[in-house]
């Protein structure tokens, strides 16, 4: 510094403590010289420079430390640095918004200062901050900015360093925050999504209870969740919450059955649901309730929901059908266990009562062969034995008839034959067959009937259940009493009904036997107590052959006063196809009996012989068709054929003789006569070619009958 410089120096000390008396004050006087000023101004260490406000913004003035700022050493380096203008100083990248800025600072400021900050490029390159503090001053050639500019490199690089910093320790934040925000509404999603499957779950497995409740035994409230018309009314608001004990009460009183309310208030009792779940999770009861009069089943379904108790689920639902069901399977199922008890009952009772009434008849037959023996010169004696063996062998036989017929409609084989029925004659043959037994007994027997007509039927069931009823009237019926047989026909068309009843004044049968009667091997009384042979049996049989003919078979009784059977039959009328009367007179004709039993043989060809037939016999069928085919035409009536022989059976033997060259031989009559007297052996018989069959024993009449039919068959 120079001697003038420190002459400024003293001289603006000098000024700055006179104030504003500046103006009278000798210092105020003092002048400097321009290099002395220029010295002064190079001498001090910030920069400090004047530059026109216009045009090129032309540096006007410049002290050395600006120089120095932009590491030149002199005047000439800086102005092929910068061109020395205010332009060419700021970085170009920073030019524009620094001169904005100075521009609206300058305006909006009334002091007309400014501060800036912006980049230079010095000498070698390198980029340094400055900060710059200008004033606007006017003046005659033009605005004027004096600025002076300090480098503040370290402080504003530190300050965007910091800022930085910051900056990327927000945004770090900022997406630390985000990914917590994110995975927070994932989690949310995810919570909501099980939370409706959860619901979706519920809603499902909860389907069939009309009604879900919540209930908190603690707090003592409770809330539905879904809704009966039942439970409805319980709750004045709408999904409203209500105590508790006051619900059960009401719902109790106002919907449960009365004689299960009690039940109810017990199960749902706090102290019943608490014990009962502290170990279990659920337990449900039925009860009924009362809805419009009707009685409905119900079940209520308690669940533990909370972790300590306390807290339960009820689900109620309608059991209506399940129990109806059950009840239903159960009643069949007693049924069924009572009706097999019975049947197995009377299974027991009916072998017993067999074993019995088998040996009796049996007993009869061996202990009378036995008398005879010994009384055989006595012909009273031999008379009354011979009547008991018959009749003992008549219930035998029956027993033995009434069993396999049975059997046989139970085996399903049996089928209904539709062949013509002369109605009428078959109820003079009914009628002609009981009354000696009615006789014999001492009982009326009262027989009416319209002209019955000729139908299709089957003859042989028809009768058989008409004798078994009738039968039966005159068993169960005391000396002195009546039994009528009536018959009616009505229709006039295809069809005729037959109304037929076999009505009687004896023992009658209580309702309560009536109920069972036509159960197989029902007897009201075994054959013991009520002295009559029976199989109880008759009237299974009965019914059964009825109700496959398309009829019925009912029973009204009344003990102790009589009962009626009423059977009833729909056939079809028989048409008439003018058939010439030509009745067979059978006297002395010849026949042939192929038969194996030499009993059998001998009492046939007797019974046979007495009919006034001439009989030849045959051991097996093969000496039946070898005497067939001997014999001149028209020499054998008939042929009377048994089944089961040895060599050749009867079919066998039938079928033989059909296929006879010899067209008399093929033609004889063939009469089958079996022990085998199911319909099948029927059938099979009329299939080997035989003309008719016959169950053993022979009853001649009937014999003597169908040999006319064939007979007359076989000339028409
Ligand atoms: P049974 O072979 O024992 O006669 P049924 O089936 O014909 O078998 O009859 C069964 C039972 O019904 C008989 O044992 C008898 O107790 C009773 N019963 C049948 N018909 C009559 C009737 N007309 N009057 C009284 N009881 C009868």
């Amino acid at each position: 510094m120079t001697t003038r410089g420190n002459n400024l120096i003293e001289s603006l000390i000098a000024l700055a403590n006179d104030g504003d008396k500046s103006a009278t004050s000798p210092a105020a006087t003092a002048t400097f010289t321009p290099s002395e000023l220029k010295d002064f101004l190079d001498a001090i260490p910030g920069a400090f420079f004047l530059y026109r406000a216009t045009g090129d913004e032309e540096i006007l003035y410049a002290n050395r430390a600006l120089y120095r700022l932009f590491h030149c050493a002199n005047p000439e380096e800086f102005r092929a640095l910068t061109g020395n203008t205010f332009r060419g100083l700021v970085h170009p990248d920073d030019l524009e918004a620094v001169e904005e800025s100075i521009h609206e600072q300058i305006l909006s400021n009334q002091d007309e200062l400014d501060y800036a900050e912006y980049r230079i490029l010095t000498r070698e390159g390198e980029l340094r901050w400055v900060e710059d503090y200008g004033h606007f001053v006017h003046t005659d050639s033009g605005g004027i900015f004096y600025v002076f500019v300090s480098d503040a490199t370290e402080k504003i690089t530190r300050r965007i360093l910091e800022r930085e910093t910051l900056i990327t320790e927000g945004e770090a934040r900022e997406a630390h925050l985000k990914g917590l925000i994110e995975a927070y509404d994932e989690e949310r999603k995810l919570i909501r999504q099980e939370h409706l499957q959860r619901l979706e779950v519920i809603e499902g497995l909860s389907i069939n209870y009309e009604s879900i409740l919540y209930a908190d035994l603690h707090a003592g409230i409770v809330l539905p969740y879904r809704m009966s018309s039942r439970i409805e009314p319980q709750f004045k608001k709408k999904y409203g919450v209500i105590d508790f004990d006051r619900f059960i009460e009401h719902y109790v009183e106002t919907v449960v059955y009365p004689d299960d309310r009690v039940f109810v208030k017990e199960h749902t009792s706090k102290e019943y649901i608490q014990s009962h779940l502290s170990n279990e999770r659920t337990y449900y009861f039925n009860y009924r309730s009362l809805e419009n009069g009707t009685v409905k089943y119900l079940q209520v379904r308690i669940v533990n929901v909370g972790d300590k108790g306390g807290k339960f689920v009820f689900g109620c639902r309608s059991v209506d059908d399940e129990i109806l069901q059950e009840i239903k399977s159960k009643q069949i199922l007693e049924e069924a266990l009572r009706a097999a008890k019975a049947a197995d009952v009377a299974k027991n009772a009916f072998l017993s009562n067999m074993s019995h009434d088998m040996r009796t008849p049996l007993n009869a037959i061996f202990g009378f062969t036995e008398l005879l023996r010994k009384h055989a010169g006595n012909a009273s004696a031999t008379k009354e034995y011979l009547d008991k063996i018959e009749l003992a062998s008549e219930h035998m036989l029956h027993l033995i008839e009434k069993v396999l017929d049975f059997s046989y409609l139970e085996s399903g084989e049996a089928t209904v034959s539709c062949e013509r029925c002369d109605m009428d004659e078959l109820f003079e043959e009914i009628h002609s067959s009981v009354l000696p037994l009615a006789t014999r007994k001492g009982i009326d027997l009262i027989f009416e009937k319209d002209s019955l007509r000729i139908a299709y039927g089957d003859r042989e069931k028809i009768k058989q259940i008409l004798l078994s009823l009738l039968d039966n009237a005159v068993t169960y019926t005391k000396a002195g009493g009546t039994v009528w047989f009536t018959a009616k026909a009505e229709g006039s068309g295809e069809f005729v009904t037959y109304r037929m009843l076999v009505k009687d004044t004896g023992i009658g049968i209580s309702k309560a036997q009536a109920e069972s009667i036509f159960m197989p091997f029902e007897r009201v009384n075994n054959t013991t107590q009520s002295g009559e042979y029976g199989t109880g049996l008759g009237l299974t049989i009965a019914k059964r052959l009825a109700e496959m003919m398309g009829g019925s078979l009912s029973l009204e009784s009344e003990e102790g006063k009589g009962s009626s059977f009423f059977v009833t039959l729909c056939l079809r009328r028989y048409e008439e196809k003018g058939r010439e009367q030509n009745t067979v007179d059978l006297t002395g004709k010849k026949i042939l009996l192929a038969e194996d039993n030499e009993i059998n043989r001998e009492l046939q060809t007797a019974l046979l012989e007495d009919a006034g037939f001439t009989v030849d016999t045959a051991e097996n069928g093969q000496i039946a068709l070898e005497l067939a085919e001997r014999a001149e035409p028209h020499e054998y009536a008939f042929i009377l054929m048994d089944i089961q022989m040895p060599v050749m059976d009867g079919q066998t033997a039938a079928r033989a003789i059909r296929r006879s060259k010899n067209p008399a031989v093929a033609a004889i009559p063939i009469i089958a006569l079996s022990a085998n007297a199911f319909e099948s052996d029927v059938r099979a018989s009329i299939e080997s070619g035989m003309d008719a069959h016959l169950s053993k024993p022979m009853d001649i009449a009937l014999l003597l009958r169908t040999v006319r039919e064939v007979l007359e068959r076989k000339n028409s």
